[in-house]
């Protein structure tokens, strides 16, 4: 890619529905086929969650990690330990994983494809669920490599 070739940019807004209070939902092929989509052969995609008791991380999709993962994330910060939000909607451990993850997370894209490594999964991990969640990616990049 060379600064003449012009950028291209797409969006698309897609939908997971959560399963459980705690899940971690395999979005990596979601991701792929927006950026197939997008025709962007070479940039960048930017997966974004407008929500404040879900994250998003990077790793390996296997169930005893996951279980591992989940567990870490719950000692570090238990339900009901006396948070004033749990006064308003009982969830203020939801929040608070939410900001040790994060909210989005950005890959760049070589040969029309998101460059993750191959034990690399994209999730999305919901801490408030079951719920329907929204999922937004945006591409920018050139068509051509
Ligand atoms: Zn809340």
């Amino acid at each position: 890619m060379s600064f003449q070739d012009p950028m291209k940019t797409y969006s698309t807004e897609l939908r997971v529905r959560t399963r459980a209070a705690l899940d971690f939902v395999n979005i990596t092929d979601i991701v792929i086929q927006a950026v197939r989509k997008s025709g962007v052969k070479d940039g960048l995609v930017n997966v974004f969650i407008p929500h404040t008791t879900v994250g998003l991380f990077i790793n390996e999709d296997e169930n005893g990690l996951k279980r591992d993962i989940g567990e870490v994330l719950s000692n570090l910060v238990p339900e009901r330990a006396g948070y004033m939000h749990d006064e308003v909607d009982y969830n203020a451990h939801a929040h608070i994983k939410s900001i040790i993850l994060s909210s989005s997370t950005t890959i760049p894209i070589s040969d029309g494809r998101p460059m993750i490594g191959t034990w690399q999964s994209i999730f999305l991990a919901e801490f408030d669920g079951p719920r329907e969640r929204r999922i937004i990616v945006k591409v920018i990049g050139a068509d051509v490599d």
